[in-house]
């Protein structure tokens, strides 16, 4: 049976190995790069949920591929939920994991309420129609960076219940738990029902 084909609005290589795990083979998962897709999509919003749906709309309209794209943030309590929807540049605009992690822990230092989660909301557009997915995971940040797997926070983020950070797991571990392996789940239940 040939598989459907659905583009997943990213060309970040963790984010697609994470995801084509989950799909299974079920769903040909295709990046913005398989599909010739080389501009950057303009994340303008001031949600998760709303810089999501401008990715998924943008591939649909321009492309005609169903496609859904997410959009992930950390949200620590002590921060008054940031760096939230600006994650990604925490530290400026170059999207750079490393100096996001150290000024989170910086503007962190003395702070004695590590708690935080991750939270992603997936939009899909289907046809003509939208569906919103969404996924969160509660833990804490640490002190200090460990670990060597994952991408971005994941060195100093721990989820509730593990002694683990997410970035000394599997992937399969990681995705039992996350915010992204449960906003997929949720996706993937509907596209499979
Ligand atoms: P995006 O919306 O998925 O691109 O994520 C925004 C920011 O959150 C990026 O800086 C990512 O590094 C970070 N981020 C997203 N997902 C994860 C994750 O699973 N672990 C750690 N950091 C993540």
């Amino acid at each position: 049976m040939e598989r459907k084909k659905l583009v997943f609005a990213t060309n970040n290589q963790h984010k697609l190995r994470e995801l084509r795990q989950i799909a299974g083979d079920r769903w040909e998962i295709l990046s913005l790069a398989d599909i010739g897709c080389h501009e950057d999509i303009p994340e303008t919003a001031s949600t998760l949920q709303g810089n999501a749906e401008i990715k998924a709309r943008y591939v649909k309209e321009h492309y005609g591929y169903d496609c859904f794209a997410d959009d992930t943030g950390l949200l620590v309590d002590a921060l008054n939920g940031e760096p939230g929807v600006y994650s990604a540049r925490y530290a400026g605009p170059a999207h750079d994991s490393e100096a996001n992690m150290k000024l989170l822990l910086r503007n962190m230092v003395g702070v004695a309420d590590r708690s935080a989660h991750f939270s992603t909301v997936i939009a899909l557009c289907l046809g003509s129609d939208i569906h919103f997915f969404e996924g969160r995971v509660d833990g804490h940040i640490e002190q200090t960076p460990r670990g060597e797997e994952g991408f971005g926070y994941d060195p100093v983020f721990t989820p509730e219940g593990s002694a683990l950070t997410f970035a000394q797991m599997d992937s399969d571990a990681k995705n039992a738990v996350s915010h992204r392996g449960r906003a997929v789940k949720k996706l993937m239940d509907y596209l499979l029902s």
